[in-house]
């Protein structure tokens, strides 16, 4: 019978990223068995030891040829042969950009059933899951339950607290089935942008710009902002397509999904795209002249102004408390 749960995942550069750390904490907390996870990238010694800290059983190590560059359809031939050995009743992804694309493929080829961005998963009678995810674009939640015999989830970002709970890991040898003729795509080159700011998704505060920022130049009072915040800089998705921005920097359905503490909504109405990436934001601080503007109903705090009045008061105010300890 297939028990545990099986984490798979990648490195960012040879760090763990935060959100795998979230996902081992779902995966002990569901009570399955033993966690086992598979990563992929180099590093192993350190990575072992942070998978250890957050109490994963058992772990698989992929770093060799031809898992050095990503390939969506060889990556995902090769964790389809490892399931069986590996046995789980339950496989989760972070929903990162590489579990978006590689866990779709994992399930077709298996045949799970696979829910994703999940927010929080739970155990029913007989070791089912049942997972929360949203809807609509955020505007709803669903339950939703998977009824193959391997149950799959991708887990959303920057959601779930990541608890530590200490052991020691065994490593299994379990050399990867490859079939050459499933590498067909592979990434041959990755250009990161030199922005020199945070990266969105990880950030804890977020200062993001819209149409009513009405133009380009006018960004330089966001980061001025971000500057004394130490927040990074997001925007409506308009902004982006107009090239205001650099599309990095789009928030949204279509856009980035983020979890900040403190997200601030600058001259952006709040339509129900832009809100589907900022409803895990734990406070929202909207900045808007149109006392009616959608995003005051979901504004925690909300300053009714014109922003060109408002961001250098606030950013100065916010410098001299800073000044001040
Ligand atoms: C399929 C689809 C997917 C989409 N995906 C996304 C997405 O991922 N992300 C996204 O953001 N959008 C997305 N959109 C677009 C979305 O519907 C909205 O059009 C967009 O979010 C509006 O951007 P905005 O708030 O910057 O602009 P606007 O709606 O034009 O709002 C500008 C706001 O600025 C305020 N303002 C103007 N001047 C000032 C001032 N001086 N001081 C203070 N406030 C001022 C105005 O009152 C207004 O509320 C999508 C649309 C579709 C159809």
């Amino acid at each position: 019978m297939s028990q545990g749960v099986f984490v798979i995942f990648d490195q960012n550069q040879g760090q763990v990223r935060h959100v795998v750390l979230e996902v081992l904490t779902m995966a002990r907390q569901l009570e399955l068995g033993s966690v086992t996870t598979l990563t992929f990238g180099a590093n192993a010694s350190q990575t072992l030891k942070v998978l250890g800290e957050y109490g994963a059983d058992q772990a698989i190590f992929w770093d060799q040829e031809p898992f050095t560059r990503y390939s969506s359809d060889g990556f995902a031939d090769a964790i389809a042969h490892v399931v069986p050995h590996v046995n789980p009743a339950v496989i989760l992804f972070p929903a990162s950009a590489w579990g978006k694309d590689l866990s779709p493929r994992v399930a077709d080829l298996i045949g799970a059933g696979l829910a994703t961005d999940c927010l929080s998963l739970r155990v029913s009678t007989d070791n089912r899951v049942t997972a929360v995810r949203p809807i609509y674009a955020g505007k709803a939640l669903a339950e939703v339950a998977i009824e193959t015999p391997v149950q799959m989830f991708s887990i959303r970002p920057n959601i779930h607290k990541a608890i530590p709970d200490p052991k020691t890991p065994t490593v299994l040898d379990l050399a990867p089935v490859v079939s050459p003729d499933s590498f067909q795509s592979v990434v041959t080159e990755r250009k990161e942008a030199q922005t020199g700011v945070q990266e969105l998704t990880e950030a804890d505060i977020i200062v993001s710009g819209g149409r009513g920022m009405k133009a380009p130049e006018n960004f330089k009072l966001l980061d001025e902002l971000a500057t004394v915040l130490g927040a990074a800089v997001g925007s409506s998705r308009p902004v982006a397509d107009e090239g205001w921005v650099p599309h990095s920097y789009h928030i949204g359905q279509t856009g980035k999904v983020v979890s900040p503490t403190v997200y601030f909504a600058v001259g952006i109405s709040g339509a129900i795209q832009h809100l589907a990436g900022i409803s895990g934001s734990k406070y929202i601080v909207a900045i808007n002249n149109d006392a009616e503007a959608p995003i005051f109903k979901v504004a925690n705090y909300g300053i009714v102004g014109d922003l060109f009045q408002v961001l250098p008061l606030l950013t100065e105010e916010i410098r001299a408390l800073k000044a001040n300890n």
